[in-house]
């Protein structure tokens, strides 16, 4: 425990010839440092500040009247007390951890030093409102801390995560109500990819990791539901397939391509959905049919030399329409709408 030496004068003292009891006080002042009771106690007439101690709520212990002199504080019972005030106004607002801390010290250190037990509230004693009706008066005097504060704290730099101890997570995941990556300073990273062990994570804006779709720099990537990988190559997500780009492609890699696409032997068309087409569709002018079943072309694949229901996917996949074709050593005329005329 440090207990600040004020430095502070006073005006005729006395001393106390014993000390059996501790009152406790607030200031009924939301901020005021000891120096500020001092001049509103030599504005009354007194010898300077009438407590022996003042606890800020920063934690720290100032020093007001000498310890073995006679305080000011509680009339009639003066006398064989120490008066101790709580910077605040419990009354209106409930007492911090680092304060609460302070306080259960000094009034164990004085318990001790005296070998006293008795601790009152200035109220119980006349009549007065001090320390006000939040004043934690059962927990300082049973000594009850208060859990120091773990969690989310945000400063200049960012975001970042205290533990109990004061400790922090950095270079590393964290899992709390999502899984979150703090860099070499403890900050949380948002807004960027990661790579970690060989596959990129995105954390958004809000420092979460992302998963299921998510749009970066216009385009959108997935990242998978359970741990947040980026998935690249053919996927099917929600019962359609998308491509999700390849380190080797045009595209950033995990990006969601669109339009046309070649991969081996096949093409496939992605709608602007990503979703890749199944069936047909008419694009520049001609019909194309993009496989819906496994048989002899994979799924969504481009269907080529074929006859599909009637009508006849060319080499470069477009329906035969209006022109004659020889398939198969046979001739056939086909009108303006695919259908075969004879
Ligand atoms: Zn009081």
């Amino acid at each position: 425990m440090n207990i600040i030496e004020s430095g502070i004068s006073f005006r005729g003292l006395s001393n106390r010839s014993r000390t059996t009891r501790i009152i406790l006080h607030h200031a009924a002042k939301a901020t005021c440092s000891v120096q500020d009771i001092q001049r509103w106690h030599l504005a009354n007439g007194w010898a300077g500040i009438g407590y022996h101690f003042v606890v800020r709520k920063n934690g720290t212990i100032e020093r007001g009247r000498p310890e073995h002199t006679q305080g000011a504080h509680a009339s009639g019972s003066n006398f064989d007390s120490i008066g101790i005030c709580f910077e605040g106004n419990f009354d209106a607002e409930t007492m911090g951890a680092a304060q609460k801390n302070a306080g259960i010290e000094l009034i164990q250190y004085l318990k001790n030093k005296y070998g006293i037990s008795k601790v009152y509230g200035h109220r119980d004693l006349m009549a007065t409102g001090c320390p006000g009706n939040k004043f934690p008066f059962n927990d300082l005097v049973a000594g009850r801390m208060n859990n120091p504060y773990s969690g989310w704290v945000k400063d200049e730099k960012g975001w970042w995560y205290r533990n109990a101890n004061g400790s922090y997570p950095k270079s590393c995941w964290l899992k709390l109500d999502a899984w979150y990556y703090f860099d070499e300073q403890g900050y949380a990273l948002s807004g960027q990819w990661i790579r970690y062990k060989n596959k990129w994570y995105y954390l958004k804006s809000d420092c979460r990791m992302a998963t299921g779709w998510q749009k970066v720099d216009g385009r959108w990537y997935y990242l998978k539901q359970d741990t947040g990988e980026m998935l690249t190559g053919w996927q099917e997500v929600g019962g359609n397939w998308y491509y999700l780009s390849k380190s080797s492609d045009d595209l950033p890699e995990g990006a969601m391509a669109t339009g046309e696409m070649k991969d081996g032997n096949h093409t496939y068309y992605l709608q602007d959905s990503g979703a890749m087409l199944k069936g047909w569709i008419k694009r520049k002018g001609s019909w194309y049919y993009y496989n819906e079943d496994n048989n002899c072309q994979p799924i969504g694949s481009m269907m080529r030399n074929h006859w599909q229901g009637g009508y006849y996917l060319k080499d470069d996949g477009r329906m035969a329409s209006g022109e004659v074709l020889e398939i198969g050593g046979e001739r056939f005329e086909f009108g303006a709408d695919g259908k075969v005329k004879k």
